[in-house]
């Protein structure tokens, strides 16, 4: 199945330490890792290792980076005519940092990929329209994905949108997305209901679908999910796992799913894969390195224990 990921791509810089410094401290004995990363690319990733065919459309610096980044893409079979070279931007960075319990603090310079233009997008009418799921994140401007997703409604292509890091969505984005796949966090900036149960869950769903969004999953960490659909309404539990960084978690799940869903599962069993992939993920360090391969993720999902 055809998967179009629009979004962004970073190297990530990651410093494991003790603990998060706090403002004007320095905590000194950490390791330092650099990993490929950025919402976009991670979803990429996790999707063509789930087993789906990607094409990126995402923009990067003409420089190390950017290279780098272009060349792991490569390696995981995914499609890069749709990832640009910026020549006026140096690509994305986030600054990690991952404590002792796996909690994590990241800065991001957004470099390149506060260019991803409509037109880039406009560019991929085509793959766009032929694709079976757009996944898309909000690292890339706001009129980019509203681009995307105006092309993907046109021709009847199912839009999945992770709306993280947090911000508020037009009502004319929110009308066009099938599935919208906030945390908890992002789930109360967008709804103003805190989630802190599955009611709560329920409620911030019911507030987003009333706004015109077809399905809501609220991702709830190590408890799993909740899912509001016409078909089915409720938690799927997640799959216990010691955590060593959660950093990409949400990414791998959203890859994943997109991959399941344009497999074209029933909801709560992509759901439950997407959990099998980023439990997976968070028993390992850095984004793109942790997300899983498809046969790992059936493993887990088969072996049926370990359900949180
Ligand atoms: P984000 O990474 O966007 O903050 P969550 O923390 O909600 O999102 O995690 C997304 C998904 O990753 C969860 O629904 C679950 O499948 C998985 N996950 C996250 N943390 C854990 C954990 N500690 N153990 C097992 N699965 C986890």
């Amino acid at each position: 199945m055809k998967i179009i990921v629009v979004g962004s791509s970073n190297t990530d810089m990651i410093i494991k330490t003790e603990r998060i410094p706090k403002p004007g401290e320095t905590v000194i004995g950490g390791a330092f890792s650099m990993a490929a990363g950025g919402k976009g690319a991670n979803q990429a990733v996790a999707a063509a290792r789930a087993g789906g065919q990607v094409t990126f459309i995402a923009r990067v610096g003409a420089d190390l980076f950017g290279e780098q980044a272009v060349v792991g893409f490569i390696a995981d079979g995914i499609e890069v005519t749709h990832v640009l070279r910026d020549k006026r931007s140096p690509s994305g960075v986030a600054l990690i940092y991952v404590d002792r319990k796996g909690e994590n603090s990241i800065a991001v310079a957004s470099g390149a990929n506060a260019q991803l233009a409509p037109a880039d997008v406009r560019r991929a009418r085509a793959e766009i329209a032929a694709a079976d799921v757009l996944l898309m994140q909000l690292e890339t401007p706001l009129e980019t994905i509203a681009a995307a997703a105006e092309i993907a409604a046109k021709h009847h292509v199912p839009v999945i949108l992770n709306p993280a890091p947090a911000q508020p969505l037009p009502p004319a984005l929110l009308e066009k997305i099938t599935i919208l796949t906030p945390n908890e966090h992002e789930a109360e900036l967008l709804t103003g209901i805190a989630v802190n149960n599955a009611r709560d869950a329920a409620a911030a769903a019911e507030n987003l679908l009333a706004r015109g969004v077809g399905m809501v999953i609220i991702t709830l960490g190590a408890k799993g999910a909740y899912v509001h659909a016409a078909d089915f309404k409720g938690m799927v539990p997640g799959f216990s796992v010691a955590a060593v960084d959660t950093t990409a978690a949400g990414d791998v799940f959203n890859g994943a799913l997109a991959v399941a869903l344009g497999e074209r599962r029933p909801l709560a069993e992509a759901v439950r894969l997407a959990h099998a992939a980023a439990a997976l993920s968070v028993t390992k360090l850095g984004a793109q390195p942790s997300a899983p391969q498809r046969r790992a993720i059936q493993r887990l999902c088969k072996s049926g224990g370990g359900a949180a």
